[in-house]
Order: structure tokens, then sequence, then C-alpha cells
């Protein structure tokens, strides 16, 4: 697994550093202000053709799954020569062409038979547009469990108590860990989640987005707990990050809407990396995260991540209040 992990963190450093660029380059105080989409639009493509560019050339035979298509592209001769521009800063001798081609390698449905990646270029583009928390994310999937997972962090500090050093990268082999190390630096640390037992001290991360996981039903979860701290609301899967470290102690995600499907490419990297670190994951329900049913979560309802320890008392507060 050591070279699918080579290429995993090669893919994911090289997307970061994209992002980064995109973010300097194209957002602005007017971008933020009028919500133009637009800059987290072509760091997204720009930062999937390269990292599918990268896993392909090193595992031709694996199939990507990952959220863009570069039909758009095809039409938008503009968002094209920036997309393009933006690729170029990693990849400069990748024809136009190839990029294009390289994108749309993502467009695998997933399931049970052999290996695929799955990959989120750019995941919490909202934190990305308000400079915030944002996750380049990336797992590698085996007959439906998830094997290995990569998060590259532009934004958040290898400790949030060390706010002045920004970037960070968590990895995981399923059996072998989880680790974190400066992004785009040396020196891995292994990662171990929080060892509290007691519910009335968890801290709860949640979405920034109350549209993304219900601010109103995780209010009444943590009041049922009896947490004192106040949810901590982050983008991305910045909050399975936290977890990992132990910097919170239960993630909840819990559905807005009764038809929502939740997408591979959100949480296989993250679940992995909680897993390893001695936590456990499961939707909403208690029933484990089925990576093996396409590009959604078809099986699962809501998503709840925690150090072990609290999970059953997580999951039974959780009981009823889930939605839908
Ligand atoms: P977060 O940054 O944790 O709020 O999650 C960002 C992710 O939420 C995006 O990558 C989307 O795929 C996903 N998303 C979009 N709409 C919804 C929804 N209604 N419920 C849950 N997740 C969503
Ligand atoms: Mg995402």
């Amino acid at each position: 697994m050591h070279q699918e992990l080579d290429a995993a963190v090669a893919a994911a450093e090289a997307a970061a550093r994209v992002c980064r660029w995109v973010q300097e380059r194209l957002i602005s105080e007017e971008v933020v202000v009028k919500q133009d989409r637009s800059p987290v639009t072509v760091a997204d493509f720009a930062a999937q053709a390269v990292i599918n560019h990268v896993l392909g050339a090193g595992f031709p035979e694996i199939p990507v799954v990952a959220e863009e298509h570069a039909e758009v592209l095809r039409q938008d001769d503009q968002l094209r020569r920036q997309v393009l521009e933006a690729v170029a800063t990693e990849l400069p001798h990748l024809s136009p062409e190839d990029a294009l081609t390289a994108i749309d390698r993502g467009d695998f449905p997933g399931g049970t038979e052999g290996r695929f990646w799955a990959v989120d270029p750019i995941d919490g583009t909202k934190g990305f547009l308000r400079r915030e928390q944002y996750a380049v994310a990336i797992a590698l999937i085996e007959g439906g469990e998830v094997r290995l997972g990569v998060l590259a962090c532009p934004a958040l500090p290898l400790a949030l108590a060390m706010p002045d050093r920004p970037g960070c990268l968590l990895t995981g082999v399923r059996g072998e860990g989880a680790w974190m190390q400066p992004l785009g630096g040396r020196g891995r640390t292994r990662l171990a989640v929080d060892p509290q037992g007691d519910p009335r001290r968890a801290v709860v991360c949640e979405s920034v987005e109350s549209g993304h996981s219900s601010h109103a039903d995780s209010a009444r979860v943590a009041a049922l707990l009896g947490t004192t701290s106040p949810s901590v609301r982050m983008d991305s899967q910045c909050k399975y990050a936290l977890l990992a470290r132990g910097e919170a102690s239960v993630y909840l995600r819990l559905p807005t809407r009764a038809d929502y499907q939740e997408k591979i490419w959100d949480h296989a990297a993250g679940a992995l990396l909680i897993e390893e670190a001695g936590g456990r994951v499961s939707d909403g329900r208690g029933s484990p995260l089925d990576f093996g049913r396409g590009r959604t979560l078809a099986a699962n309802r809501g998503v709840i991540a925690t150090n072990g320890h609290l999970h059953d008392a997580v999951l039974a507060a959780v009981g009823a209040g889930l939605r839908g």
C-alpha cells in the first residue's frame, strides 16, 4: 500500500499548492462580498486535473470517483483558460486535452468490485472562499472498504493552539495508524483520538453551513449529552482531522433533507483517519458507512464520528432526533 500512499500524498500536496495559488490570485474582497463562486470553480477543476493525472500516471488501472466533469470547460473558453493556467503551475507540460481527459477520469460509478480512488479536489468550498478551512481529500476504496486516506488541509495549523503555522497533511493506511506532518514538510507524528469518556466534557464539531448538517438537531443532541462547551463549526473534512488528533471528540452530520445522500468523497478519507486514530464512525442509526454502494452513501443517513468512548452515548442522544 506504500506506493499508493506515496501517489496519494504527491497528488494531494500538488492539489493543495494549486488551491493556494488560485486563492492568492483570484479571491479578492469583492469576490467574497459578491459571493462569486468562480475562483472555487477554477480551483476545483484544476485540482481535480492535477490529482487525477498524478494518480493515473502511477496507477493507470485504478479508476477514480470524483465530482467534476470537464464538459462545462469544453464549452466555456474563459473558464478553461483559467483552469489550464492553474494546472500549468504544477504540470507545465500537460497538454490542454490531457488536462481535460484527466478531469473526466473521475466518472467511475464506484461499487464493490476491485479498487478505486475517491477524490474531493476541494472539500469545503465555502471555507475556501471565506479563506477559512478546506481540504483536499483522497481515499483508496477496495471491496467497498476504505483502505487508505489522505487529507491535505492547507489552512489548518498542526494544532489549533498554534494558529500562525497553517498547513497539515494527514495520512492513514488501514491497520497502520493515522499520522500527521506539516503540509509540504517532514516529520510525522502518530494521531490518537481524545480519551474523554464523559459526554459532558465532549467537544462537538459540525458544519458551518446549516444546510449541510442541522444545527438545531445537533444543539438538541449536545443538550441531551449535557455538553458544556459550544460546538466548533468548521468547513470540510478538517472536522475529521480535529477528531483524529483529539481536538474534538464528536462530529455530528445530521441530515437537513430526507432525500440527501452523502457523497463518498466527502467522508472516505476522514472516516479511515478516525478509525486508525482509535475512534468510531457510523451513520445516525449506528450502521457502518457503506462505501460500496456507488458514488453516494446510499445505505446511510447522516454521519456520526466520535472518539469511540462516546459513540454509544451519542447514538442514543441522536436517536429519535434524526429527521426524515
Ligand atoms: P461541510 O464543509 O462539512 O459543510 O461539507 C461540505 C460538503 O457538503 C460538500 O462537499 C457537499 O458535497 C456536501 N453537501 C452539499 N449539500 C449537502 C446537504 N444538503 N447535506 C449534507 N451535505 C451536503
Ligand atoms: Mg466535498
